[in-house]
């Protein structure tokens, strides 16, 4: 059972005291406070953890500075949407609205090599409008010979011309905890430009230490990669691993699965899922059309196979879009086969708008069918 508490409440206040002796005095109940300070109230949730069986919700509801009170199914605890639960479906970071309701295109180098790459792609994503990019420093690779990114080596400048573009928010992968102390030195070197969503890749979304250190720690978002050979409870049980520790800004991304049923394309693109994880959770969610198809493959209509499934997720809803693009291709270190080149990010951008605008459509006809099946 989740209590959700009046916004800004004080936590030396005598309701706050009266609440936390009266939950201390219940059989078999753990009691775990999570606070959240948003941009404009701090909210505080208590969660009891037990036999909750035997409490009422209207008692509960009725201690003192208990909003509200809901009833929780075993699942998703603290991800999931539960019977009248009206806790948030956003957050916000760095100025930006991460939510089941917005969409946010995050395109950029899978890898950073060079400097000078990093500079074209930021500043075609300033030219186009855009305030987000994916950027791996440190890439797990299937073979321990092959390029395993810069490191630490490339977060300065990365960051530096983040600022000097106006991106705020920077996807990029960790692989161990010390990649996160990396990260945060080189922001404050730096003078903090700009801003770090931490991404678990997909090889690492059962590593469930990594899930806990990554969950301790507030201060940067994360995107966790569905896991490509686990079933979508699972992946949904490891965002619940870092909610439960205490980060509750988590998007989902959906990046294919690994089967050789899904050839000729990389993976077995898996965006039908796209509304299934909106329903069970509160995440928004993001697809990674360039892991999920991994070829420039395109279709007699003239459009590429990847800016066919990236339309494809949006028209579902998703939320994210992280895709690969590269000023030079065939001189990228990794994954230059499916990126999508400078030129065409506009027809890119123009093309998820036309999916929105469709999926926005979508919402509205439904809404007025819902209506008139009630009317008649
Ligand atoms: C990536 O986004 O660079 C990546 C390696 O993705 P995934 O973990 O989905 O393979
Ligand atoms: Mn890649």
């Amino acid at each position: 059972m989740i209590l959700i508490l009046t916004p800004n409440i004080d936590t030396e206040g005598d309701a706050y005291k009266r609440l936390m002796a009266h939950l201390s005095r219940l059989q078999n109940i753990r009691v775990r406070v999570h606070r959240e300070q948003g941009a404009e109230q701090c909210l505080t949730e208590v969660y009891l953890i037990g036999n909750t069986a035997s409490l009422s919700l209207n008692e509960m509801k009725a201690l003192p500075g208990v909003e509200r009170a809901v009833r929780v199914s075993e699942e998703y605890r603290v991800i999931g949407r539960h019977k009248d639960d009206e806790r948030a479906t956003h957050f916000d970071y760095k100025g930006v609205r991460f939510g089941q309701d917005t969409l946010n295109v995050f395109a950029g180098l899978c890898a950073v090599d060079e400097a000078r790459h990093v500079e074209l792609m930021m500043r075609a994503l300033r030219d186009y409008g855009q305030v987000c990019t994916r950027m791996g420093a440190y890439k797990p690779r299937t073979s321990p010979y092959t390029f395993q990114g810069h490191g630490k080596h490339c977060l300065p400048y990365v960051f530096e011309l983040a600022g000097k573009y106006g991106i705020r928010v920077v996807a990029m992968e960790v692989t161990h905890e010390s990649h996160i102390d990396e990260i945060r030195g080189a922001l404050e070197l730096t003078g903090s430009p700009t801003g770090v969503m931490l991404q678990i890749g997909t090889r690492n979304t059962q590593n469930f230490e990594l899930l806990k250190i990554v969950g301790r720690q507030q201060e940067f978002p994360v995107l966790l990669k569905r896991g490509f050979g686990i079933t979508l409870d699972e992946s949904l049980n490891a965002a619940e691993y870092l909610a439960s520790e205490g980060n509750r800004k988590v998007v989902f991304g959906l990046r294919g699965m690994k089967t050789s049923i899904g050839e000729p394309h990389r993976n077995f693109v898996d965006f039908a899922h796209v509304p299934v994880v909106k329903r069970l959770t509160r995440m928004p969610v993001c697809i990674d059309p360039s892991h999920s198809v991994g070829t420039r493959s395109r279709c007699p209509d003239g459009i590429l196979d990847i800016m066919h499934a990236a339309a494809q997720g949006v028209v579902a809803g998703a939320n994210m879009i992280l895709v690969d693009f590269h000023p030079a291709p065939e001189h990228a270190l990794v994954d230059g086969p499916q990126a999508l080149l400078l030129e065409e990010l506009p027809q890119f951008l123009e093309d998820v708008s036309v999916a929105r605008e469709a999926y926005e459509k979508r919402v509205r006809l439904a809404e007025r069918y819902d209506r008139s099946l009630v009317a008649a």
